[in-house]
């Protein structure tokens, strides 16, 4: 441990150069020569110019073979015009040493620090997306994707845009006035909205043309502060600084103790209204926006009602009893691979097959909709461990959740030969149809506890590839409502085309002896110890 106590990475982020490319390069060497090296340099804002005169520079700057001696990387462009500097690149390289980081994506530094980016302006229109531009949909997938490679907060966020909001509830009085804010164009809520999500202990961007520094806030659902920090463009008249250097350790390595003037977090709590503007039509249904949800209230009370309230709607099962909390006397201990802080893995019983498992919580909760958001993380955290693991085996997970008639959240977790991927959406799509029950494909980004709102009986499947398949008990509008056919994803699961096991559809009839299901777990333990980010 002591070893590493001390890695710390020095950041420099400059805000738009506008073309002025030669003298910037010459600035920070000097600048280099002063307060020593940097580890990375990053631009946002607008890279390059409008004039013939920046072109030129340009074009003189790449020829002159001036040397540069940190990486400089920059975000994408942020109009049209500029997007012709950045097509047919060869490794992402602009000029030697200078590199365009790319649409938008999420790196891991050696040391351990995350750094999101996102290029390009927010597209409103739901137009198709272009290179300068980023959407609603692009922006879910980049989120997804961080999520699901195990990255549940930003040490960095890059973006040209100002997050939507960022200025509300700041305490320091100039900071209220910053005069100079320029237009729509240079603000997001998309940004705003993924802000919210990754909670990025930095997000630095551009385009405003001013300086400004928020006084530090927090974040819902995590100790994470926001440091937020727009820049002024390099070699401007109004002189804004444009540049900001500081010093990056590991979030591990970070005293808890805080010593600024933190304020609540800046955007609404109802966090929909960023992006319910944004979605297809056909995608906007799902997003209520009645206050009947946990999320949908104001803040501070939040907390409160996860800890007391969501326990209480579920209490109506006894914990003594029921067959899945952990302080249950029903509970099959045999069973259990690995215990977290709120979360547990076990082996099934009756498997499919081999390493048929499932996650679920220590405490009572009946669906994944109710699990507080603390939860919810370790509980994706733990999913992308499941999934590099099947992957190192030339298998993908299948994740899926009955809540139907069922007392306690557990997510099934099965793996699939990855050569299967492709037949599991049309075969749960034909078995629902067959049993003439709807299941209905659902936006990335929303969660569960938006579509249900807590009360409902739902049953939703996680493909692999991340797509999520949903059935609401509650949507029949005709009256009748079907019998739910509870073993209908072991049905389709077991199908001769997948895994080919139909005597194993009910699990009751494929129990195995106690020793059996002991060696079964024994040996997902083993198996599984060098992925689980839970240590005994
Ligand atoms: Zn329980």
């Amino acid at each position: 441990m002591a070893a590493k106590e001390n890695k710390k990475i020095k950041i420099l982020v400059c805000g738009g150069i506008n073309g002025h490319i030669k003298t910037f390069v010459e600035y920070i060497e000097k600048l280099y020569i002063k307060k020593g090296m940097f580890d990375y340099v990053f631009c946002v804002g607008d890279f390059f110019g409008d004039d013939e005169s920046s072109e030129r520079e340009w074009e003189e700057f790449k020829l002159s073979g001036k040397n540069i001696s940190v990486p400089i990387y920059t975000l994408g462009p942020n109009k049209k015009d500029h997007e012709k500097y950045f097509q047919n690149l060869q490794d992402q390289q602009l000029a030697p040493n200078i590199f365009y980081l790319g649409k938008d994506g999420v790196f891991t530094t050696s040391d351990g620090i995350k750094i999101g980016y996102i290029s390009g302006i927010q597209n409103d229109d739901n137009k198709e997306n272009e290179m300068h531009t980023f959407n609603y949909e692009s922006i879910s997938q980049f989120k997804e994707s961080c999520i699901r490679s195990g990255c549940l907060y930003l040490d960095l966020l890059l973006t040209s845009p100002w997050p939507l909001d960022v200025r509300n509830k700041e305490r320091i009085p100039e900071n209220q006035n910053i005069k100079g804010l320029i237009d729509k164009v240079t603000e997001s809520s998309l940004v705003s909205w993924i802000a919210i999500n990754l909670t990025p202990r930095y997000h630095l961007s551009g385009m405003q043309k001013v300086f400004y520094q928020r006084s530090p806030y927090k974040n819902c659902n995590t100790k994470i502060m926001t440091r937020f920090i727009g820049l002024g463009d390099y070699n401007s008249i109004n002189k804004e600084k444009w540049m900001y250097g500081f010093v990056l350790s590991p979030l591990e390595f970070i005293s808890n103790q805080i010593n600024y003037t933190v304020t609540e977090s800046p955007y609404s709590s109802n966090v929909s209204q960023y992006i319910a503007h944004l979605l297809p039509v056909s995608k906007q249904f799902f997003y209520n926006t009645s206050t009947n949800s946990n999320y949908n209230k104001d803040e501070p009370t939040k907390k409160r009602k996860f800890g007391l309230q969501a326990a209480k709607q579920s209490i109506h099962v006894d914990t003594e009893s029921c067959w899945f909390c952990l302080s249950s006397k029903n509970i099959t201990k045999h069973m259990i691979i690995s215990i977290g802080d709120q979360v547990y893995m076990a082996g099934t019983r009756g498997p499919l097959v081999k390493e048929h498992i499932f996650i679920a919580t220590i405490e009572h909760y009946k669906s994944f909709a109710e699990v507080p958001p603390d939860t919810e993380n370790e509980i994706n955290l733990l999913k992308s461990c499941v999934n590099k693991y099947f992957e190192s085996t030339s298998r993908v997970a299948l994740y899926f959740e009955r809540s139907i008639l069922s007392a306690h959240f557990q997510l099934q977790v099965i793996p699939i030969p990855i050569r299967m991927i492709e037949r599991l959406e049309p075969m749960f799509k034909s078995k629902f149809k067959e049993y003439d029950l709807n299941l209905v494909e659902i936006p990335p980004a929303a969660s569960l506890r938006q579509i249900t709102m807590n009360t409902a009986q739902y049953f939703c499947v996680e493909l692999p590839n991340g797509k999520r398949l949903f059935h609401n008990v509650n949507k029949k509008t005709d009256g009748i409502q079907p019998r739910f056919p509870l073993h209908i994803a072991r049905e389709v699961l077991a199908s001769p085309s997948l895994l080919n096991v139909k005597d194993r559809i009910d699990w009751k009839t494929c129990q195995q002896p106690i020793n059996e299901e002991e060696m079964d777990v024994k040996l997902f333990r083993q198996a599984f110890a060098p992925y689980n980010p839970i240590k005994d």
